[in-house]
């Protein structure tokens, strides 16, 4: 019988607009820490900045590729997409989100999700539909608490993302049967997934779109998201499994901060399986994480090139 377990989401990353808007949103309004300044390692032009928790646990990771100016056109939202995030906000503390939000202009919608949680809807800068929902609070987290932030009402990191597909229930075949998920809440055909305890940061929801136009990556979308294995051993016995299955899944690519796998869903998702470690700590100190732009080693004599070429930024 196979050990491997997916224990949490490791991380989201989605195509956005201007790198300086969306330092300020996610680490200046929301209060995350930014992890890490890199590039993409398949298009150096562009920044990849990961924001997380304070130390950069899986399941609290959102990360963006800013491609303003880079000939990025809009995306198409639709069928096959990850169409919502959500972070975890602490029991009681969406009055002060609300608050936060609207005092710098976003304007956040109030409503109560299919599976009675409070939560508060914005858009971030790059019109990415995001939600703040109050549930139980994420205690597997280490809450980041920059100026005006207190722990109390910190994010904890991602509650859950929402995928919208043509077919739940093939979608959700493939994350029972394949990863391991469990139905952790059936609302009609809105569907929640869950892995490991079913809390904040280990959940999936499904909804049915027949009718929306199929959905193509571009600025303002989702491009994947990554669930998080324990060890390379892992991620291995999923890649295997996945074969076994017939299932198209990439070679083992090393991402310097973790090492992943990729692969479509059968509603057309992208998915990643990336191990745990090595983590944030690889190439900077713990305590100044984000602070200078990081290239991994096979970029390193690139530098000169690589920093002319890249967007003036003021880090958080
Ligand atoms: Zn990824």
């Amino acid at each position: 019988m196979s050990l491997a377990r997916i224990t949490s989401l490791h991380h989201v990353t989605s195509i956005v607009g201007d790198a300086q808007e969306d330092l300020d949103f996610y680490a200046g309004r929301l209060g995350l820490r930014l992890l890490k300044r890199t590039v993409n390692f398949d298009d150096t032009s562009v920044f990849h900045f990961y924001y997380g928790d304070g130390v950069g646990t899986p399941s609290t990771i959102m990360t963006t590729f800013p491609y303003t100016g880079r000939g990025m056109s809009g995306g198409q939202e639709g069928a096959g997409q990850i169409t919502r995030i959500a972070f975890s906000a602490p029991p009681g503390s969406l009055a002060f989100w609300k608050g936060r939000l609207d005092e710098a202009g976003h304007r956040c919608g109030e409503f109560v999700t299919d599976f009675g949680e409070e939560g508060l809807s914005i858009s971030d800068p790059s019109r990415l539909a995001l939600e703040l929902v109050e549930g139980e609070d994420d205690v597997r987290t280490k809450p980041w608490t920059p100026g005006g932030i207190e722990t109390e009402v910190a994010l904890r990191g991602l509650h859950h993302i929402t995928l919208t597909v043509r077919s739940p229930e093939r979608s959700a075949d493939f994350l029972t049967q394949a990863l391991g998920f469990e139905v952790a809440g059936d609302r009609g055909s809105h569907i929640r997934l869950g892995v490991a305890e079913r809390g904040p940061g280990q959940l999936v929801e499904l909804v049915p779109s027949q009718n929306a136009p199929t959905a193509r990556n571009g600025l303002g979308t989702v491009h994947h998201v990554a669930f998080s294995v324990p060890t390379d051993e892992a991620q291995l016995e999923f890649r295997e499994k996945l074969l076994s299955m017939g299932w198209p899944v990439t070679e083992v690519r090393d991402r310097q901060y973790f090492r992943s796998i990729y692969f479509p869903e059968p509603g057309g998702v992208l998915f990643e399986i990336a191990t745990a470690g090595p983590g944030f700590a690889i190439d900077e100190a713990a305590s100044r994480l984000g602070g200078a732009l990081k290239l991994p080693p096979w970029e390193e004599p690139n530098r000169g090139s690589i920093e002319e070429q890249l967007p003036a930024v003021r880090p958080p």
